[in-house]
C-alpha cells in the first residue's frame, strides 16, 4: 500500500486506490469514492488536484486521507456501469441472495469491482483500527441534469451532524427510495457517510466544486486546517444559487424507471426546480408522466442508464428536525407497538398495517429514526436506524 506524509510525495496511479496521505500526527481518517459511476469524472479530478496541490505545497495533516477509484472498467469505456450499476448492489453484502447473478448476467464486472472495493475498505479499516477514532467516508458524484451542488445522506444523527457543516442543500433519507448504495452499506458498518453531488457530469464547475467540497471536508474532519481565506473562498464555490436553500430535504416521491431507453424526461429541468402537482415531465413508453405532487424536481434523468427517472422533493422545516433528533433517543420507542396496527418485527423493527394503521404513521416512525420501506401494498416494515 502506498504510504505518504506530508514530506513525501504523494503518488497517483490508475489502481484502485488512487492515492493516500498520512499525516505525522493521528487523527481522523477521510476515505473518498470517485468514480463509482464510469461517466462522471468530476471526483476523479478532483482527487488528483488535491495530491498535486498537497505535492506542490505540503501541509500539516493529522491523520490520513485515502482516494478510491469506483469502477475501473467502466471509467476506461466512459459509461455509467457495464453490467449493472455499482451503486445500487451493495445489499447484497448484507443478504443471503447470491449477487453473482445481476441482470441475468452471471458474474457481472460490477461484481469483482465491488469486491475489489470493500477489500481496500477493509485494508484501510484494519490498519487504522487502533490508531484513529473516527472514519469518514464520502462518495462524490454528478448529475444528468444541470444542478447547483448537494449532499445526500442516509437520516442518521451522526450524518446530519457532519452534512450540516456544509452550506449545500442535504437530502435525506436517501436509503429509503434508492437500495444498495454504498453509503449505506459504509453506514451498516457504523461509519458515517455522505454523498457529494457536484453539478452536471462534463460541467467544468463540477471539478472545482468536488475539489472544493473535498477541502472543506479534510478541514471539517480536522485532518488539516484552511484558513479563513481559503474556508470562505470554498464555502463560495459550492454554495446552491439563491433560489435553492442550502436546508434539508425529504423525498417526496421517487419515479422508477423499468426501461430507460423507453423513457424520456422532458427538456429543460434543473434539479432543485419547483413544480406543481400534474405538470408534465417526461413521457415513458409514449404515455405522458404528471408530476403526482407539488415540490421540486430531483435528479431528473436525462441520460439512457439508470432506473431513477426523477423524484421529487420538498424543504423540511428545522422544527421538526429538531423535534426527531430530541426524540430519537427517548423512551417513546417503547410505547410504539401500542399504536393501532403496530407489531413489533425483530427486535430493531416494526411492521405497520396499513389497513389499520393511518395518517402520520410513516411520519411517526421517520421523526423516531426509523427508515421505513413498504414491504408489500399494505405493509410497512420500519427499521431502527
Ligand atoms: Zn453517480
Amino acid at each position: 500500500m502506498l504510504k505518504t506524509d506530508t514530506t513525501k510525495k504523494i503518488r497517483l496511479n490508475t489502481d484502485r486506490l488512487r492515492w493516500s496521505a498520512e499525516g505525522k500526527k493521528s487523527g481522523p481518517v477521510v476515505i473518498l469514492f470517485v468514480g463509482i459511476h464510469g461517466n462522471e469524472p468530476a471526483g476523479l479530478a478532483a482527487v488528483d488536484l488535491i495530491a498535486e496541490n498537497l505535492n506542490r505545497s505540503p501541509r500539516e495533516l493529522s491523520g490520513s486521507v485515502y482516494a478510491i477509484t469506483g469502477n475501473l472498467g467502466a471509467i476506461k469505456q466512459g459509461v455509467r456501469y457495464i453490467d449493472a450499476d455499482l451503486n445500487r448492489i451493495w445489499e447484497m453484502y448484507n443478504t443471503r441472495k447470491d449477487f453473482s447473478r445481476i441482470n441475468g448476467i452471471t458474474q457481472p464486472a460490477e461484481y469483482s469491482e465491488s469486491l475489489g472495493i470493500k477489500q481496500t475498505i477493509e485494508q484501510i479499516l484494519a490498519k487504522h483500527k487502533n490508531d484513529t477514532s473516527e472514519f469518514i467516508f464520502a462518495d462524490l458524484h454528478t448529475t444528468s441534469s444541470q444542478s447547483c451542488a448537494f449532499i445526500l445522506l442516509n437520516d442518521t444523527l451522526a450524518n446530519r451532524s457532519l452534512a450540516r457543516k456544509f452550506s449545500v442543500p442535504q437530502i435525506l433519507g436517501i436509503e429509503e427510495n434508492i437500495h444498495g448504495t454504498l453509503l449505506s452499506y459504509v453506514n451498516n458498518l457504523g461509519y458515517k457517510a455522505l454523498g457529494f453531488e457536484a453539478g452536471a457530469h462534463h460541467d467544468r464547475e463540477s471539478v472545482k466544486r468536488s475539489e472544493a467540497f473535498l477541502w472543506l471536508l479534510m478541514h471539517n474532519a480536522g485532518v488539516l486546517e484552511l484558513n479563513a481565506e481559503e474556508f470562505s473562498k470554498f464555502k463560495k464555490r459550492i454554495r446552491a444559487h439563491a433560489g435553492v436553500p442550502d436546508t434539508y430535504y425529504e423525498i417526496l416521491y421517487h419515479k422508477l424507471v423499468e426501461d430507460p431507453e423507453k423513457f424520456e424526461m422532458m427538456s429543460g429541468f434543473e434539479n432543485f426546480d419547483r413544480i406543481e402537482k400534474d405538470t408534465p415531465l417526461a413521457y415513458e413508453e409514449g404515455r405522458l408522466i404528471k408530476a403526482p405532487k407539488s415540490g421540486r424536481i430531483f435528479m431528473p434523468l436525462y441520460q439512457k442508464k439508470g432506473h431513477d427517472g426523477f423524484l421529487i422533493v420538498n424543504e423540511v422545516s428545522e422544527f421538526w428536525l429538531e423535534l426527531s433528533a430530541y426524540f430519537r433517543n427517548s423512551f417513546v420507542h417503547a410505547l410504539l407497538k401500542y399504536l393501532p396496527g403496530v407489531s413489533v418485527g425483530s427486535k430493531q423493527s416494526f411492521e405497520v398495517d396499513l389497513r389499520i394503521a393511518r395518517f402520520l404513521v410513516k411520519d411517526i416512525f421517520h421523526l423516531l429514526g426509523y427508515r421505513v420501506t413498504e414491504k408489500d401494498e399494505y405493509t410497512l416494515i420500519c427499521y431502527k436506524r
